[in-house]
């Protein structure tokens, strides 16, 4: 059975001072009590050595952004074996927003999966669709091009340490979940995909959610057969509203399909 994980992208969002309070709130709630849980938060750079240092437990921390090159001159940007240096275990790799704003094309992405995976990081990629694709009912195939010019140029040993985000863009910070269907949709041809191209780990890579998933929704995103969790962007800025998507999330992970 593969293991629920509820994730964390909090973007440009949070000071210092929120970032640790927040912690503070989950440390109290001791997430020991979810083994079959793995929750990650992808907060800003600057705040990544000091969480991990603060937070004493089970909670996983990571980067939002790298460069796929070992070092060298390239300002402004931060390495894996940096990463690594201060005990930052996940990496994002191929957010819409990075897609959009900062230009990373599939090639930069597979680049940064294949150094990601090559450095042993636990990597969420994410993938998804615009409105436009979505209206044009061209989703499935422009998300099988991502599927391929990513994850589909890796051998299937490599994927042991990636999960897949299905994010569409229309849905992100929008309110505008995707319904049931749609997400069902998606996740089941995504695994799909992986069952095809990787027959004996294909059925391990968890397939998360992503996009205006909520404390109030979740619960029912993943209760989807092929949704292995979420990636959460407004909502986890909140820690009593992430922490009940960590509840919810508990709940459906008793559930035996
Ligand atoms: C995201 O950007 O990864 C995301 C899921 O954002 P939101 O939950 O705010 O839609």
């Amino acid at each position: 059975m593969r293991k629920k994980i509820v994730a964390a992208n909090w973007k440009m969002n949070l000071l210092q001072s929120d970032a640790l309070s927040f912690l503070k709130t989950l440390r109290s709630h001791d997430l020991s009590k979810f083994p079959q849980l793995d929750v990650v938060i992808f907060p800003s750079s600057i705040f990544l050595e000091k969480m991990i240092n603060e937070y004493v437990g089970k909670l996983g921390i990571g980067a939002q952004n790298f460069y796929f090159e070992e070092r060298g001159a390239y300002t402004g940007e931060i390495s894996l074996d940096q990463l690594k240096s201060i005990n930052c275990s996940y990496v994002l790799i191929g957010h819409s927003e990075r897609r959009t704003y900062f230009s990373e094309s599939p090639e930069l992405i597979l680049n940064k999966l294949k150094a990601a995976v090559n450095k042993q990081f636990n990597s969420v990629l994410c993938i998804g669709e615009s409105i436009s694709v979505r209206n044009s009912a061209n989703h499935l195939s422009f998300l099988e091009d991502q599927l391929n010019d990513s994850i589909g140029m890796l051998e299937e040993n490599d994927i042991k340490s990636i999960s897949i985000a299905y994010e569409p863009i229309w849905a992100i910070g929008t309110g505008l979940t995707a319904s049931v269907e749609q997400v069902n949709e998606v996740h089941n041809f995504i695994r799909s995909f992986l069952v095809d191209r990787f027959p004996n780990l294909g059925n391990d890579v968890r397939i998360l959610y992503g996009g205006s998933c909520n404390e109030q929704n979740a619960k029912e995103l993943f209760s989807c057969l092929n949704v292995d969790g979420g990636l959460i962007g407004g909502a986890s800025l909140d820690s009593d509203k992430f922490y009940q998507i960590i509840q919810a999330a508990n709940e459906v992970s008793r559930i035996e399909y």
